[in-house]
């Protein structure tokens, strides 16, 4: 199926000497660090990974709101990086974001009218007539009445919050939209209904997701393929239930470990991780899971482990499959 999005060995470094003014410090943030996966049409990709790890920078970088160190982000096979601003500008609006904060995202001074009508207004898209037309319609799409058109943020729920957010994510008609967190700051039943209303809206105008989630039982309502992040780099992908049912990666085993239970009989044990994430400043050389890694082994200190292809899509970085 055709690819939307292609990453190719991304880095984003963000360099620390503006901290120490009078000295050249060669060290820096590698908050991404070599990432490389494909987003298919249709699908919703799931990044998941500890706060820090570099999931919200990537989600940048897709987005072009910052300019990658290194490597290649391509959109439908057109690498970013050799487009003029006209090809770039056209390209913006079928790449969309929400953010995780509904409250910060959306202008407390403004009518809903306004922050769904922005994005066509800054694109010069539609006349006033036609964008109230498209804001109405758009409020009706997300579950919310036309009326709310002409109030003002703080008469929404959390979850209403997010509604409008999406909303105004589509009124471009985007191919792909990236969401950031989406429902962390909500409360556990509308987290449900938000998710259920981005499936919906994927089948309706057949989008496709990139969904950044700390939160492994989140990702598992709505992703089809799941890459895990951990200090800059995606450690294990594949799908779903290859994840689930059969994951590689200590890390990601870890993860899945801290899920609750469904069956009470289950007696697979809590998997924990000695430490905390390591500073991105200096990643642990080789491996950089083998200071927490119940399994490390001499050489994982040494050699950065190569991903291994384990079966139809799923793919680990881990010298235990090398
Ligand atoms: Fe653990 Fe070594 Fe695999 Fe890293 S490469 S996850 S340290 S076993
Ligand atoms: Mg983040």
């Amino acid at each position: 199926s055709e690819v939307v999005i292609k990453v190719e060995n991304l880095k984003k470094h963000f360099p620390i000497n503006e901290a120490i003014p009078f000295k050249k410090s060669t060290q820096s943030v590698k908050a991404v660090d070599g990432v490389s996966f494909e987003v298919f049409k249709g699908e919703t990709l799931g990044i998941v990974g500890e706060s820090g790890c570099g999931k919200s920078t990537m989600a940048r970088l897709i987005n072009q709101l910052i300019r990658p160190t290194e490597g290649v982000v391509e959109f439908k096979g057109k690498n970013l990086a050799t487009l003029g601003s006209k090809e770039i500008r056209s390209i913006r609006k079928s790449i969309q974001m929400v953010f995780q904060n509904p409250y910060a995202s959306l202008d407390p001074r403004k009518t809903i009218e306004y922050l769904i009508a922005e994005p066509l207004v800054i694109h010069q898209i539609g006349d006033a007539k036609s964008r109230k037309k498209r804001v109405i319609e758009l409020l009706e799409v997300v579950g919310l009445s036309g009326y709310h058109a002409e109030r003002y943020v703080h008469e929404f729920s959390g979850g209403q919050r997010q509604r409008i957010n999406i909303a105004r994510a589509l009124a471009l008609n985007p191919d792909i939209i990236i969401c950031d967190e989406p429902v962390s700051a909500l409360d556990v039943s509308v987290q449900a209904q938000v998710i259920n209303l981005l499936k919906d809206l994927q089948r309706k105008f057949d989008l496709t997701y990139i969904f950044i989630s700390h939160d492994l039982n989140v990702v598992r309502y709505i992703c089809d393929r799941i890459a895990v992040m951990y200090l800059g780099k995606i450690v294990e992908i594949g799908t779903y239930e290859e994840l689930y049912e059969n994951p590689k990666h200590p890390y990601t085993k870890a993860l899945l470990s801290a899920i609750p239970k469904e069956n009470p009989f289950d007696k697979k044990e809590r998997i924990l991780l000695e430490g905390d994430v390591p500073s991105p400043v200096n990643p642990p050389s080789g491996c950089s899971f083998h200071k927490r890694c119940p399994h490390a082994m001499e050489h994982c200190k040494k050699d950065i482990p190569a991903f291994v292809d384990l079966g139809k899509t799923q793919k680990v970085a881990c010298h235990l499959y090398s």
